[in-house]
């Protein structure tokens, strides 16, 4: 294995090029162009000689994503990355235009081994682990494009493909080099984790005491009706994952958002309704999605009607609830049906 430098942070990387029989602060110049000046060869390391050039090009090659495919909405300005790492793997992120700024979402894991029965990500099963270069790298690509139009990304949200708490180091370790002062410097306010529940993740990430905020993918009330769509709540039942989250807002002040993708017929009744705002109470904060229907399962959305008729109910009991809009619903929205979609028809390397 050569060294994955786009994962290394400060220390670590000055320690490693002491190692080789360089100069400590070599790290800090190559941080400072890998992160801030979002450099994808070490030629473009002008202020590094020649010689080391060469020889980090052969011994610690770039493993940065290599952007496959881009997709353009046509309704709206969201763009939709199809990214091949290093093995070959396929990963996608989404790029969205909103008031605030541009969001990305990126992806944490290739496949997903959760098997969500709504959700696309999950149908491969699980292949592995981003690196955290490799998350960073999904960022980068969306960035460099952005500064041609002068603008930049704002807003991350880890909502892809995976289940970031399973692959909780590197992404700790994304997180602080994305917020580094000699990287992008993006807050971490602006950082959102998507979990569907996984209770030791949730109580590490407490301890780690950063101020981004926790989505819990909630889906459903109830423990029953939970894991009738969520297999995970059988590992980790509803009462303890709330719990975690209550953790989580005590020792961070920030509140956790609960996401709920809406379901027809499943999760999309009045009593579904008061059952959600009873469990959650005043002032949490929910966000509706209406379902994306993706080919493979049998669920679709409901309504619009339906859908407003469930926020209404939880406004009224105190509950504060947004309906998200959907965002290039053109061009495959929904989590990991780009990379399935491209898979099954180009490569044949994602099957059921
Ligand atoms: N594993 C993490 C993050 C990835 S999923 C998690 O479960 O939160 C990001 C969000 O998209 C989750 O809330 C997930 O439940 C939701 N999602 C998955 N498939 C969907 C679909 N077909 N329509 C709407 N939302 C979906």
């Amino acid at each position: 294995m050569s060294l994955d430098v786009l994962s290394m942070e400060g220390e670590a990387l000055n320690a490693c090029l002491e190692e080789m029989g360089e100069k400590r602060f070599r790290g800090k110049q190559i941080i400072s162009w890998l992160h801030g000046a979002l450099a994808e060869d070490y030629d473009q390391m002008t202020n590094l000689s020649k010689a080391l050039r060469a020889r980090l090009s052969k011994e610690a090659p770039l493993m940065l994503p290599v952007k496959e495919r881009v997709f353009s909405s046509q309704i709206d300005e969201t763009q939709k990355y199809l990214f091949r790492l290093s093995d070959g793997q396929l990963v996608e992120s989404v790029l969205m235009k909103h008031s605030y700024g541009y969001s990305a979402c990126i992806s944490s894991q290739a496949g997903c081994a959760m098997g969500c029965r709504f959700c696309a990500s999950g149908i491969g099963g699980f292949v592995r682990d981003l690196t955290a270069g490799e998350m960073l790298g999904q960022v980068y690509a969306m960035q460099r494009d952005l500064f041609q139009r002068k603008e930049r990304v704002s807003h991350i949200v880890v909502m892809g493909t995976g289940e970031p708490l399973l692959n909780l180091d590197n992404l700790l370790a994304f997180i602080r080099i994305l917020s580094d002062e000699k990287g992008q410097r993006l807050s971490r306010r602006n950082m959102t984790v998507s979990t569907c529940g996984i209770v030791p993740g949730i109580e590490r990430l407490s301890q780690e005491g950063l101020p981004i905020t926790l989505a819990l993918s909630l889906h459903a009330a109830t423990q029953e009706k939970r894991k009738e769509i969520m297999p995970i709540a059988k590992k980790y039942p509803l009462e303890a994952v709330l719990a975690a989250c209550q953790t989580y807002f005590e020792r961070t002040g920030r509140r956790v958002t609960y996401e709920y993708a809406m379901m027809a017929g499943f999760n999309d009744s009045e009593k579904d309704a008061r059952r959600l705002a009873a469990l959650l109470g005043r002032g949490a904060h929910v966000n509706l999605i209406p379902l994306n229907a993706v080919k493979e399962h049998a669920l679709s959305a409901p309504s619009a009607f339906v859908l407003e008729r469930f926020a209404a109910i939880l406004r009224r009991e105190g509950v504060n609830a947004t309906i998200r809009r959907s965002l290039g619903a053109d061009i495959e929205g929904a989590c990991g049906q780009l990379r399935r979609k491209y898979a099954d028809d180009t490569y044949g390397t994602v099957r059921t």
